[in-house]
């Protein structure tokens, strides 16, 4: 069955880190955890995209559950954040720039700053291990901005992380699906990635986002003078 949406609201004082680390290493044995940031008028919005049993429903599940086992981590190790079902997040339209990408050996946690310098933007990420704790971690994003900013490439690359290729046509279904995918494309996780991924920041983190640092436009021209390309997906919008 296709992945399931919740919002995730509320604010938690007490989280449980160990508990959290040790429940989210588990779930990813089972299945990728795919986390949806969107800014939009000012506000940053947080969803998490879960695949569940073939008979999921909020208030009765199958023991082994990998939708209700993650709702019971949350509630256990984060306590006052909610996970409110949602059926779907609507594509905005101005959202017109959009790559995807893998992680540098140096790449650094991308949050809601990330997405500061755009009108409206939306980032996913998808995390995952497949089947086996000894496997690396691996994480993967999609980003969608507006056409006001920076380039969104520069961005990434500015904190470690480099554009991938994909199939025009998986990202487009990525982008106007009402309920994101997980993302096709990683990268090893690296030291950063993986205290980022441990912390419980990632579900509960600030809601209000600061601008990201930007090298100065000196550097910047250097730094993208190796192939980076402005991109303005015009085919796709
Ligand atoms: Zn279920």
């Amino acid at each position: 069955m296709p992945p399931l949406l919740w919002r995730i609201e509320g604010a938690s004082a007490t989280p449980d880190r160990d508990g959290w680390q040790q429940g989210i290493a588990l779930h990813l044995q089972f299945q990728p955890l795919t986390i949806i940031r969107i800014r939009r008028d000012g506000m940053i919005r947080r969803y998490l995209a879960l695949e569940g049993c073939p008979h999921c429903r909020p208030d009765g599940c199958d023991h082994s559950c990998p939708r209700a086992l993650f709702a019971q981590l949350v509630r256990t190790t984060l306590p006052g954040i909610m996970l409110a079902p949602v059926t779907r997040i609507v594509p905005h339209t101005s959202e017109i720039r959009r790559l995807a990408a893998r992680p540098t050996h140096h790449a650094q946690p991308l949050d809601t700053a990330m997405l500061a310098p755009w009108e409206a933007g939306r980032l996913i990420t998808t995390w995952s291990r497949l089947r086996a704790a000894p496997q690396p971690i691996t994480v993967g994003v999609l980003l969608a901005v507006s056409a006001d900013g920076p380039d969104p490439a520069r961005v990434l690359q500015a904190v470690g992380w480099r554009r991938g290729a994909l199939a025009t046509a998986l990202n487009r279904v990525a982008f106007q699906a009402e309920v994101p995918p997980p993302v096709r494309i990683g990268g090893r996780a690296g030291e950063a990635l993986v205290a980022a991924l441990g912390d419980p920041q990632l579900l509960i983190g600030p809601a209000i986002a600061e601008p990201l640092a930007l090298p100065e436009a000196s550097d910047a021209g250097a730094q993208i003078s190796a192939g980076a390309v402005v991109a303005t997906s015009l085919g796709e919008a």
